[in-house]
């Protein structure tokens, strides 16, 4: 059994991928081709954003809108600690402080209660400018983006939404990649939208940051290449990975509701097994991970894999934890909520083309481990 059956989703689309393939290796404009104008319209309008910035991957998603929102030394930036290390990352790589949030229990996603206390606590200090959040929308589930939002306005901060684990969820009808002014998304290929490398993309509302964001994709240039305006990086998408995301897209919707009903018989069948996760009303997930938490994980877990079913721990260390951070003077105890998680969670094989008969042996190896 697979945790992420990506051969099986090649073989609907095998034949799309190499024809795109093959119209590259004809017209030879390998960087910036007309694949990625294509995929960056057709994302603009699958989320409902006026503009989409391919990039190179769902790092340099977070981080060229941080460099386009200038943070740096001194700056603040709020970032969840229970999420993939690049989220806190990209903040750091500019230069600024990620400032640590708790999560909620229900959702594992940044806890407003928890942010605003630390955007209080950050301006009693007087050591950093609070700048900017960066909500995760953890396993494929928005944050709360209305709550948030609101801390936003009332202390003039900037809000990045990572999309990164999102792409094809909503809230409220809309999409994820359009639930805040930027957001950066991932096309890792174990991501919901995967390519087969290195890949991300960038949506705004804003035509300033738009601006800003094509020219720091390549080398911060001005009117042309060789004249640079700022220091920029190399952030640019291969046309190869958006044939594949443009042959992807055709299927993408229907995966989607795949994931829901793959999400729904998991539900069903862990029942009193797990604390199976809670989708609060109004979102809708793309479930990139399906995540459970059990007091006795590591036991579960060894029963599965003595079974030959492979999970996956997403994130058994929070990031005011891990070592590159340590800098900043974190301790244990600080955010008892994603510590707890962080030692009970474990994630379960999720993709659309899981079959129901696997997801019924998992749920009875849990169901016998009481
Ligand atoms: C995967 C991921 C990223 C980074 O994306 P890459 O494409 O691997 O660079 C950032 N944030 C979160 C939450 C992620 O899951």
């Amino acid at each position: 059994m697979q945790f992420i059956d990506l051969a099986a989703q090649q073989k609907r689309i095998r034949a799309q991928i190499e024809a795109g393939f093959r119209k590259i290796l004809d017209h030879g404009q390998y960087i910036l081709g007309p694949e990625i104008q294509e995929i960056e319209q057709k994302l603009a309008a699958y989320v409902g954003m006026p503009h989409a910035v391919s990039v190179a991957s769902g790092t340099d998603a977070l981080l060229m809108p941080l460099m386009a929102e200038k943070t740096g030394p001194g700056d603040a930036v709020f970032v969840p600690t229970f999420t993939f290390i690049a989220s806190a990352g990209a903040v750091a790589l500019t230069g600024a402080t990620p400032v640590f949030v708790d999560i909620d229990p229900e959702t594992f996603n940044i806890d407003p209660a928890s942010l605003e206390k630390a955007v209080q606590k950050t301006i009693a200090a007087k050591k950093l400018t609070p700048r900017g959040i960066m909500p995760v929308d953890l396993f494929g589930q928005p944050a709360d983006y209305k709550a948030i939002q609101a801390i936003a306005d009332k202390h003039r901060l900037f809000v990045l939404e990572d999309a990164a684990q999102s792409f094809g969820s909503s809230q409220e009808g809309r999409k994820a990649g359009a639930l805040a002014r930027v957001a950066g998304t991932s096309f890792f290929p174990a991501k919901p939208l995967g390519c087969y490398g290195d890949g991300g993309m960038i949506f705004t509302s804003d035509k300033d940051t738009l601006e800003r964001l094509l020219s720091i994709r390549v080398h911060g240039q001005g009117a042309d290449k060789y004249t640079n305006v700022r220091v920029g990086i190399n952030g640019r998408m291969d046309s190869l990975q958006a044939a594949v995301l443009l042959a992807k897209m055709e299927i993408f919707p229907e995966e989607i509701g795949m994931r829901q009903e793959a999400a729904a018989r998991y539900d069903q069948l862990l029942v009193g097994a797990v604390k199976t996760p809670r989708i609060l009303p109004g979102n809708v997930s793309a479930w990139a991970q399906y995540s459970v938490l059990h007091p006795r994980r590591d036991e579960v877990i060894r029963r599965l894999r003595e079974n030959g079913i492979p999970t996956a721990i997403y994130y058994p260390i929070p990031l005011h934890l891990q070592e590159a951070f340590s800098h900043l003077g974190y301790r244990e105890g600080d955010f008892p909520v994603a510590e707890r998680i962080a030692g009970e969670i474990f994630s379960l094989p999720m993709h659309p083309y899981i079959e129901k008969a696997d997801q019924e042996r998992i749920a009875a190896i849990i169901s016998s481990c009481k």
